[in-house]
């Protein structure tokens, strides 16, 4: 087959095999959220390309080389969201949520554009899960965003995940470190990759973050943040490890974590397992909004990379359950007992059952077998006799026994809660004429 195109470079298709794990994990990810008190925010897929460069940062990996950028035909500059945490302050804000007063608790699932290189893991289009709250400055809130989204990881059942937290301070604090890190990356300039090179004089805390084993080795010896932090970031650091230790949650210092994005202030962390890396990463901006023009709201957030969960369940092994395919199929056979089959297979549908025919126009042995590989639980045929007494052979395909049932005005309700009753096994009796 000579396809005139295929899908983009980095870019994946989900595709029905696949589409319930992400129904699974999104259906947990809304559920934990309503249940810490989140609602959903949805916002376009493209901003104008200012939010981005204000709020991610000027001098982040993310505004120089990964967005995706174009100039409308209006001559405007838009970019694809690379990330959700943007997108969500700035609907906050022009819609005056804040006016409903504080906190503001949000969620989103949404996809993401990066102009990255494919890897395990990484994707040009991805999606995110996140959270925001806006309007909350105490440490209990920082406490409340880890917790939440370690309660997913909790139900998805997913081991070896640590929690890892660290603060990188606050505008006044962190003027300080910043010269020493300067002074330190600085007396080993030569040895630097190009880019972290130009990252000594513009942002040296990304020098923390680069990938580049020689890099990543300088930097282990690198000044600590933690011992530059003013008296107040470090009470609020302390005051997040005891609501951390109250929630019985348990973390680990990381005093190297600074996170790819320039809004974080005080706490960042990062959901970090062996199999794949970091799969949730966060933190608190207590500048962003007032940054993209709104007044002081001390504000943080988490963002969860659904592609890297979904590697991750895969890698230990666990397991998302399968959505059964069809409860019942119903063969019609002869034109008048279609035409009955399609009626059973609507009602059956609207007592809320998977119920499934033929649209093929296949014979009934074709059908039989049609029925068996989508693991139809109970076959129907109805042939002209069966149509005559207005009943049907219904068959247990697991057991493979088989009786008559008659399709009285009751037979939707009655296959409903005898199906619902859960006992297979039962319900040809049940249903017996
Ligand atoms: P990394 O260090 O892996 O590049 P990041 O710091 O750029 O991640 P964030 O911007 O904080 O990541 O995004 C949060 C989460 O989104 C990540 O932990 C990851 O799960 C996911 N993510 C980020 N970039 C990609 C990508 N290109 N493809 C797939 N998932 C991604
Ligand atoms: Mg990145």
């Amino acid at each position: 087959m000579k396809l005139i195109t295929n899908k983009v470079y980095g870019a994946e298709d989900i595709l029905p095999a696949d589409s319930y794990k992400w129904q699974f994990v999104e259906n947990i990810m809304r559920e934990q959220a309503r249940s810490y008190g989140f609602r959903e925010i949805r916002t376009p897929v493209f901003e104008h390309t200012e939010l981005f460069n204000r709020s991610v940062g000027d001098t982040t990996d993310i505004v120089q080389k990964e967005m995706y950028t174009f100039t409308t035909k209006g001559g405007d500059s838009l970019s694809l969201k690379p990330e959700g945490t943007a997108g969500a302050a700035r609907a906050m804000l022009e819609h005056g949520i804040y006016n409903d007063g504080y906190p503001i608790k949000v969620y989103y699932l949404t996809g993401c554009y990066r102009y990255e290189k494919k890897n395990f893991g990484r994707q040009r289009e991805f999606h995110q899960f996140g959270m925001e709250v806006y309007g909350a400055a105490s440490a209990f809130a920082d406490a409340e965003v880890m917790c939440a989204a370690n309660s997913i990881f909790e139900r998805l059942g997913v081991k070896n995940i640590t929690l890892e937290i660290n603060s990188i301070g606050c505008p006044e604090c962190r003027p300080k470190y910043l010269a020493a890190l300067r002074e330190y990356f600085g007396s080993r300039e030569e040895e630097l990759c190009d880019t972290c090179r130009s990252r000594l004089a513009r942002n040296p805390m990304r020098i923390l973050d680069c990938k580049s084993p020689i890099c990543s080795e300088i930097a282990k010896n690198a000044p600590k943040v933690l011992d530059y932090l003013c008296d107040d970031c470090s009470k609020h650091f302390d005051n997040v490890k005891s609501c951390l230790d109250a929630a019985e949650i348990h973390y680990k210092v990381n005093p190297t974590i600074v996170r790819g994005l320039d809004y974080y202030t005080r706490t960042v962390f990062e959901f970090v397992t062996p199999d794949i890396g970091t799969v949730c990463g966060g933190g608190r901006y207590d500048g962003l909004i007032e940054e993209l023009g709104g007044q002081h709201t001390p504000s943080l957030g988490y963002a969860l990379g659904i592609e890297r969960l979904l590697l991750m369940l895969e890698k230990q092994n666990i397991e998302i359950p399968q959505p059964p395919v069809c409860d019942l199929y119903v063969v019609g056979l002869g034109d008048a007992a279609k035409v009955k089959a399609f009626n059973i297979i609507e009602g059956v549908r609207s007592a809320s059952l998977i119920a499934e025919g033929d649209i093929v126009g296949r014979a009934l042995r074709p059908q039989m077998k049609y029925a068996d590989k989508i693991k139809a639980k109970f076959v129907m045929v109805i042939g002209d006799s069966e149509l005559e007494e207005n009943c049907a052979k219904l068959k247990n395909m697991e057991t493979h026994e088989e009786r008559d049932v008659p399709l009285d005005e009751g037979f939707f309700d009655k296959f409903y809660s005898a199906y619902m009753d859960n006992n297979n096994s039962k319900l040809l009796e049940q249903l017996e004429v």
